[in-house]
C-alpha cells in the first residue's frame, strides 16, 4: 500500500492511514510505502536552490518551518506511548541536523549537485515515515521502519531520475523484507527515494514513491499494488479541471501509462513498468473515500470495458519551437542532430513533428526548458547552418486523448477535431503514436480547459 503526500499531509490523514493499513493487515500481509507530506518535497527542492545561492537565511527559516509542522504532527499523533513520542522526536531531531547539515554545505560552497540535490530531498519521505510508524507503532501494530535503500531498493546513478536495477533489487528486496514479513512486522518504506550500490542517496523522479510500491509489490510477488490518492482512482480527466469526470473502473497497463505520460499526475510515468511485467494488478483508490470507486490496472486482454476513447489527459505549461528553412528539405539526418543538441542540454522532447516538406521541424518542451533549447539550436545553427529560423511560442498545453479502443476504429480524429474546432480553438501540431492508443495536439495554454471540456463531452466520458 503507498500512501501520496497528501494521505500522510497532517494528524487526520495520518490516523486515517494507521486506520487503513491496521484494518488491512489483521487479514493480509502489507508492506507500506510513503511519500513525503504535502508540499514538502517542493520546499526541499527550493531550499536546496535558495542554498546554491548562498541563502543562508532561507536554509535556518525551511529548516524550522519543516521542524515546526513534523513536531506538531507527531505531538498530536503519537499519544498513547510517550517513550515512543520521545524516541520519534529524538530521530526527528537526528534527521532535521543531518538536513540542515547539507543545506549549509551547498549555501558554503554555492554550488548544487544533481547528487546534492537528491540527498536533500530525501529528507521529506524519510521524516514523513519516521512518523507514520510511529503512529502505527502507537496503535499497537508491530512495525520496522526502513528506507528505500534498507528495503534493498538498489538503482543507478541517474539523480533526479534514476533507474532501479531490477535483478539485484528484487534479490534484496526479497531478503530484506521477507524475514520483517514472516515475523509478523510489517516493514514501512520511504517512498521515492533509493541508493546506488555504492549507498549514494538516488531518487525515482517526481512522484517516484508509487514507483517504490511497485518495485516492492513484483520482488516480493504481492497479490496487489494498492496506490492509495486524494481522488477516486485513475479518472476519465483531472477532476480539478473537469468536474463531471468519472472513475474509469478498469484500465489496462498500456493506457494507464499513456495517461501518466500525458500529464495526468495520478500515476508515475514508469511505475507501471514493474508491475506490467508480471501482471500485478494495480488498484488506485481514495484515503479520503475508501469505500468509493476505485481503478484496476490489469492487462490488456483481461479489460472488458469497449470505450474507444477512455480519458482526456493534457500537459500544461509547455513550449513549441520551430526550426525552418528550405536548406533543410532532403538534408538526411536534421532531424537527429536536432535532437542531439538538445539531448546534450538536458531538454526534454515531448512532441516531435516534421512537415513533409521537410522545411520545418516543430518541437514541444517543457517551459521551463525554453530558454536553453533555444540557446542549444542557435548554437546548433551557427556551426552548421542547418536551418534559417527559430520561432517559438512559449504558453502551449498538449492534450491528449487515450484509449485502446481507438486502434483501428476510423473516424477518432476526424470526432476529434471536430469538437475542438466547434469550440473555436486552432490546433498547432498534431501527433498520433503508432500503438494508436492516443491522439495528442497542442493548443494555446488558454484553450486547454476548452479542449479537455470539448473532448470529454463528445466521447461522453462524463455519463
Ligand atoms: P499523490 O500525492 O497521492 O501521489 P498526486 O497529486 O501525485 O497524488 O496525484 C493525484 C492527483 O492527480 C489528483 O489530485 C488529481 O488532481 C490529479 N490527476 C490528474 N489527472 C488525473 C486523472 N486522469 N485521474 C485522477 N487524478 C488525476
Ligand atoms: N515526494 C515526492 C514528490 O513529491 C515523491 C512522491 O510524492 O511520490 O515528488
Ligand atoms: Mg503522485
Amino acid at each position: 500500500m503507498k500512501f501520496g503526500g497528501s494521505s500522510v499531509g497532517g494528524v487526520e490523514p495520518l490516523r486515517n492511514v494507521v486506520a487503513l493499513t491496521s484494518n488491512c493487515a489483521s487479514a493480509n500481509d502489507v508492506v507500506v510505502v510513503a511519500s513525503a507530506m504535502n508540499g514538502v518535497t517542493n520546499s526541499l527542492i527550493q531550499a536546496a536552490t535558495r542554498a546554491s545561492q548562498r541563502d543562508e537565511k532561507h536554509v535556518t527559516e525551511v529548516t524550522e518551518h519543516l521542524r515546526t509542522i513534523h513536531e506538531n504532527v507527531c505531538e498530536q499523533l503519537i499519544t498513547k506511548t510517550d517513550e515512543f513520542k520521545k524516541q520519534t522526536m529524538v530521530r526527528l531531531d537526528l534527521e532535521l541536523r543531518e538536513l540542515k547539515k547539507a543545506l549549509t554545505g551547498i549555501s558554503y560552497l554555492g554550488e548544487l549537485t544533481p547528487r546534492s540535490r537528491d540527498y536533500v530531498l530525501s529528507f521529506g519521505e524519510k521524516l514523513s515515515t519516521l512518523i507514520l510508524a510511529g503512529a502505527l507503532h502507537d496503535s499497537g501494530v508491530r512495525v520496522q521502519r526502513l528506507t528505500g535503500e534498507e528495503a534493498g531498493i538498489v538503482t543507478d546513478a541517474s539523480f533526479g531520475e534514476a533507474t532501479p536495477l531490477m535483478h539485484i533489487t528484487q534479490q534484496k528486496v526479497k531478503e530484506k523484507l521477507c524475514p520483517l514479513i514472516e515475523n509478523r512486522k510489517m516493514p514501512v518504506v520511504t517512498g521515492f527515494i533509493a541508493a546506488t550500490e555504492d549507498g549514494v542517496p538516488t531518487t525515482l523522479g517526481r512522484g517516484g514513491s508509487d514507483y517504490t510500491a511497485t518495485i516492492i509489490g513484483s520482488a516480493l510477488d504481492a497479490d496487489e499494488v494498492w496506490i492509495w490518492t486524494d481522488v477516486d482512482g485513475i479518472m476519465t480527466a483531472d477532476p480539478r479541471i473537469e468536474h463531471t469526470a468519472q472513475t474509469i473502473r478498469e484500465i489496462s497497463f498500456m493506457e494507464a501509462m499513456e495517461m501518466s505520460h500525458f500529464g495526468a499526475k495520478a500515476m508515475h510515468p514508469r511505475a507501471l513498468e514493474p508491475a506490467a511485467k508480471i501482471g500485478l494488478p494495480v488498484r488506485v483508490k481514495n484515503a479520503f473515500n475508501p469505500n468509493g470507486p476505485d481503478t484496476l490496472i490489469l492487462q490488456d486482454q483481461r479489460i472488458k470495458s469497449v470505450n474507444i476513447v477512455k480519458a482526456v489527459a493534457s500537459v500544461r505549461e509547455a513550449s513549441m519551437v520551430t526550426v525552418s528553412g528550405e536548406g533543410m528539405h532532403g538534408a538526411p539526418g536534421t532531424a537527429a542532430k536536432v535532437l542531439d543538441a538538445l539531448g546534450k542540454d538536458d531538454v526534454n522532447v515531448l512532441m516531435i513533428s516534421q512537415s513533409s516538406s521537410e522545411a520545418n521541424i516543430s518541437l514541444v518542451i517543457a517551459r521551463s526548458n525554453l530558454e536553453r533549447a533555444i540557446s542549444a539550436l542557435r548554437e546548433l545553427s551557427l556551426k552548421e547552418s542547418l536551418f534559417k529560423e527559430i520561432t517559438s511560442e512559449a504558453d502551449v498545453s498538449i492534450v491528449a486523448a487515450v484509449g485502446t479502443g481507438m486502434r483501428g476504429t476510423p473516424g477518432i480524429a476526424a470526432r476529434l477535431f471536430r469538437a475542438v474546432a466547434d469550440e473555436g480553438v486552432n490546433v498547432k501540431m498534431i501527433a498520433q503514436g503508432s500503438s494508436e492508443l492516443n491522439v495528442s495536439f497542442v493548443v494555446r495554454e488558454d484553450d486547454v480547459l476548452k479542449s479537455v471540456h470539448a473532448l470529454h463531452e463528445e466521447f461522453r466520458l462524463g455519463d
